[in-house]
């Protein structure tokens, strides 16, 4: 995949709504003023729908804009929780949630498994090609300032399948032994940010050291105090701060039913 393509939002271009209209009751012949007409309103047309296409994925997906508060809009989305654990792919078939370009039912790579060192502006990996634009873009201009300071930003999780989310929620409830102690660590797939593309788990000591100092000047927090990996983006921190932090996903109401 092109570094350049829209990710995950714009289906390559809308069907041209059918033929043009004909001028009403073929009183006069369309001369070529009318079919110059006809064609900028045809494109217009076009470009309405594509931007109409940009705002309803946008809105269905509930950027996580403006903290907790500003995401009610949308029920299913912009939830986050944790991440522990890259365990064994095993298989899942979840479908359905998120954007054209992220297969949910995909597990492996294709379903958001990173490899081993990738950095941010690896985007040809489904795991950063699914992740929200607006997010993507702030972590590679966080990571381009991080290795100016001589800081490698290495990316362990970004978009995730709901499969795959459902793999790590599997694991951690086996791991911690029920399903409460595992919510503290692992959002189900229909609320986690991940899921949604909304979140990123930045690897390394050295890069979360300096994305706790740093990340709020590109709206980058860290929400979860038991996750000092794990950002999203917040509108607002670059001059307000980051909001207070949960000290867990299991305080995180977004997650609640
Ligand atoms: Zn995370």
């Amino acid at each position: 995949m092109p570094d350049t393509a829209p990710l995950a939002l714009t289906p390559s271009r809308p069907p041209l709504p059918g033929p043009p209209a004909a001028p009403s009751a073929g009183r006069r012949r369309p001369g070529a003023r009318d079919l110059a007409l006809t064609g900028a309103a045809a494109l217009l047309l076009v470009a309405l729908l594509v931007g109409a296409g940009w705002a309803g994925v946008a809105f269905s997906r509930g950027l996580s804009v403006g903290g907790s508060s500003s995401s009610s809009s949308s029920s299913s989305s912009s939830s986050s929780v944790g991440d522990d654990g890259a365990g064994p792919v095993r298989s899942a078939d979840l479908t359905g949630v998120g954007g054209p370009s992220r297969d949910q039912g995909a597990t492996g790579e294709a379903g958001g498994v990173l490899p081993d060192g990738t950095s941010a502006f690896d985007v040809d990996v489904p795991g950063l090609a699914g992740l929200e634009p607006r997010l993507l873009d702030a972590l590679q201009r966080a990571a381009t300032d991080a290795s100016s300071d001589g800081v490698d930003v290495v990316v362990n999780s970004g978009w995730r399948s709901a499969a795959y989310q459902q793999q790590l929620l599997d694991d951690a409830v086996a791991k911690y032994g029920s399903a409460r102690e595992a919510a503290r660590w692992v959002a189900l797939p229909t609320t986690s940010a991940h899921v949604s593309g909304d979140a990123v788990d930045i690897g390394s000591w050295d890069a979360t050291d300096w994305f706790s100092r740093n990340g709020a000047a590109y709206d980058l927090c860290q929400i979860y105090e038991n996750e000092s990996w794990h950002y999203e983006l917040r509108d607002g921190a670059t001059t307000n701060g980051c909001p207070p932090m949960y000290h867990d996903a299991g305080e995180d109401p977004r997650v609640r039913p």
